[in-house]
């Protein structure tokens, strides 16, 4: 699983902008490849992670690491749904883009 305490970005190393609170605390890395935000608590909970990406095609993915459920969102907002839950791994890029788009194409 992704630990709440890196500082880089697993997809592009570089350093990831943090945001937030007590309870909620945000790190993200934006750029015009990828869009990668996790979200996690004070007691270093991971949240969910949600990722953008030229790459995805127009597809959001968001991984709720506390219902263990994985959505793809149209980023028009025009259709969301739920796929099939499995652990990323954000450090092996490519294998990952790749399986999320074989996800949509047979969901
Ligand atoms: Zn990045």
């Amino acid at each position: 699983m992704i630990k709440t305490h890196i500082l880089t970005c697993p997809i592009c190393d570089k350093t990831l902008r943090r945001e937030g609170g007590f309870y909620e605390i945000k790190k993200t890395c934006s750029n015009k490849h990828h869009v990668f935000v996790m979200n996690f608590n004070d007691w270093d909970t991971l949240l969910s992670v949600s990722l953008m990406a030229k790459a995805l095609r127009g597809n959001k993915f968001i991984w709720d690491f506390q219902q263990k459920t994985l959505r793809v969102e149209r980023i028009d907002g025009k259709s969301s749904h739920e796929l099939p839950w499995f652990e990323p791994d954000f450090y092996l890029y490519e294998k990952l883009i790749q399986k999320l788009n074989v996800y949509v194409t047979f969901s």
